[in-house]
């Protein structure tokens, strides 16, 4: 049952700000509610306050520009960026990957910054975007900061964000030419979490026969997404081909630390990373070569 509490609904991202550094003691924000509701259902979270920032309009866009890249909006929802001309363009491998997550009701009201801040190990959008190389922006009323999106998340369900620290934005850099990005992920039924899931980045080299760079992110395979960065090694300054595949794949799962529940050992989880590892570069290679042909990129 969910225990009461006192709603406050901000109107500007100020009014936002506000509130939280007033109620900084006991509160929580709450955008869509798809992942917050369900703890307070649980008990597992009961905020004496809970700050609404869903109707933050000024948090909620897409945009491109050829220099700084891809921005979104923290208050974006999943299906609008499943939906967003602008995305289906510039980074289509997120639109395809929101396809995939959850229902069309919950892709309506959850969002790409609540999914985020949830911290859940197994999210969608976390792995392509670090793998994207993206940075996120954060606001409190004592200034703004941003970082990678690799060190936001620092351990299951916890961030970097300070008490009353609101995450406002995402920001995807222009991907260099030649570059493709691919994502998979394992699930046993459709439009659910993943059981494991990868994510890899892959630039063909000038001479179109060498990976120039490789970034590998690995979903649920670990209490954080995180970079498994001697695969990546194996393959940079190396032409790919399927054993060179199988022995990044393999070091992967030497490299991630899985935890066993009721949906799969860890054993088969770390099985999963070697495969869905060596599946997602060999994508990303293939895209990376097409790309390099046509000179431009593929995400
Ligand atoms: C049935 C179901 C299936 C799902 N399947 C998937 C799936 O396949 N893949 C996947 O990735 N996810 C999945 N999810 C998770 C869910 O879609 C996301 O976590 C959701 O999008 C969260 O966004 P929200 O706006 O609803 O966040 P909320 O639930 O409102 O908030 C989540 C957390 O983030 C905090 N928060 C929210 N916005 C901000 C902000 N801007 N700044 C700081 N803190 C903030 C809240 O305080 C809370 O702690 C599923 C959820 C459900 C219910």
């Amino acid at each position: 049952m969910i225990r009461p509490f006192n709603y406050h609904r901000a109107s500007t991202l100020e009014e936002a700000l506000r509130l939280m550094a007033k109620y900084q003691e006991d509160y929580k924000i709450i955008c869509g509610g798809q992942s917050l509701l369900i703890l307070m259902r649980q008990g597992l979270v009961a905020p004496e306050n809970l700050i609404d920032i869903k109707r933050l309009k000024e948090m909620s866009y897409i945009s491109y520009d050829p220099e700084k890249g891809l921005t979104i909006g923290a208050t974006t929802t999943h299906r609008e960026i499943e939906k967003s001309p602008v995305i289906e363009k510039y980074f289509p491998v997120l639109a395809e990957a929101e396809k995939n997550l959850a229902s069309i009701q919950t892709r309506n009201w959850g969002t790409i910054g609540g999914n985020l801040a949830h911290g859940d190990p197994a999210g969608d959008p976390a792995p392509i975007l670090i793998a994207a190389n993206a940075t996120v922006k954060m606001a409190s009323v004592e200034g703004k900061r941003s970082l990678p999106l690799e060190d936001f998340t620092c351990d299951i369900f916890e961030t970097v964000l300070e008490e009353a620290e609101l995450l406002t934005e995402i920001q995807v850099p222009v991907l260099p030419k030649r570059t493709a990005i691919a994502y998979e992920k394992f699930s046993i039924i459709k439009n659910q979490q993943g059981i494991v899931s990868v994510a890899a980045w892959i630039t063909m080299a000038e001479n179109n026969t060498e990976c120039k760079d490789a970034r590998i992110v690995l979903g649920a395979a670990a209490s954080i997404p995180f970079r498994a960065k001697e695969a990546e090694q194996m393959l940079i300054g190396k032409k790919i081909e399927k054993n060179l595949l199988s022995r990044a794949g393999k070091k992967a799962s030497e490299e991630c630390d899985p935890v066993g529940d009721i949906y799969a050992t860890e054993t088969y989880r770390r099985l999963l990373v070697k495969v869905l590892t060596e599946k997602t570069a060999q994508k990303a290679w293939e895209q990376a070569k097409a790309a390099s042909s046509s000179g431009g990129t593929h995400a």
